[in-house]
């Protein structure tokens, strides 16, 4: 396509930084904000795990072979492009039933594309959502690679890397199929695009509003003390119990009775 021309190359693709006690966010900085997501590794005493894969423009093990020398598992939150791009080449690999990738997927880096894509109305999306390419690589042949799980988790399943224990949350709304991992321990959780600082997104073709205020609930019961999202920078408990409170003013205003008026002081583990 005409527009790889006038991009630049960029041999570097994924950004990294320690983000928390063993804990290291990687990402993709040449991707527009709107679509840029992270990737979570979480490093553990037996195995390490790896939340979330990126686009797929750009292999990760040929960029960060560090994340696959400590037998890693793979947790996909859910099933959009930005997330499960490089799913495909992890070994063991796990996503909810309804996050199964088992085709290969359209997918763009085109903005009004990935609108309708999405099944989203928004207007005013940039022509082209990269500023950069990976070497080698054609924007007008990119898809998603198929990942089929290597096994399928439930709400409650564990993932266990020895000295941490993360446990999964179905908490759909977002999409069918979204998926949080809780380390109550720590007070940390994983949250995909269930929660972020930022508009959250119900509008696509497989979000449900109902769905989505009923996970808020959820969400702002649980111990959390760190959320560290799906896309943008981690917050700290208020911060969630706002975004969880503005989403329930504008979604479920019924809900937010004076009870439900919640509060920083009155949170935290036991
Ligand atoms: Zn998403």
């Amino acid at each position: 396509m005409r527009e790889m021309h006038l991009l630049p190359v960029s041999p570097t693709w994924y950004r990294r930084e320690w983000s928390g006690v063993g804990i290291e966010r990687i990402d993709e900085p040449h991707v527009h904000e709107f679509l840029r997501a992270n990737i979570w590794h979480v490093v553990g005493r037996d195995r390490d795990l790896v939340v979330d894969a990126g686009l797929g423009v750009a292999s990760l093990r040929e960029h960060l072979p560090h994340l696959f020398t400590h037998d890693p598992v793979l947790v996909v939150t859910h099933a959009h492009l930005d997330h499960v791009g490089s799913a495909h080449e992890f070994v063991d690999r796990r996503m909810h039933r309804d996050s199964v990738v088992d085709h290969n997927m359209a997918a763009t880096l085109r903005g009004p594309e990935l609108a309708h894509l999405l099944g989203a109305d928004w207007p005013g999306m940039p022509p082209l959502l990269v500023d950069a390419t990976p070497p080698g690589f054609d924007i007008g042949s990119y898809t998603i690679t198929a990942a089929t799980p290597t096994a399928t988790l439930e709400d409650g399943d564990t993932v266990d890397l020895g000295d941490r224990r993360l446990r999964a949350l179905h908490l759909p709304g977002h999409t069918r199929g979204s998926l949080c991992l809780f380390d109550e321990e720590a007070g940390a959780l994983f949250s995909g695009d269930v929660i972020y600082d930022d508009i959250l997104l119900d509008d696509l073709h497989e979000s449900d509003v109902d769905q989505y205020v009923a996970t808020m609930l959820r969400l702002q019961d649980l111990p959390v003390q760190t959320v560290y999202p799906g896309h943008g920078d981690p917050f700290d408990r208020a911060r969630m119990l706002e975004i969880i409170a503005d989403y329930l003013r504008t979604r479920a205003p019924q809900l937010l009775t004076d009870e439900l008026h919640v509060g920083p002081l009155d949170q935290g583990p036991a």
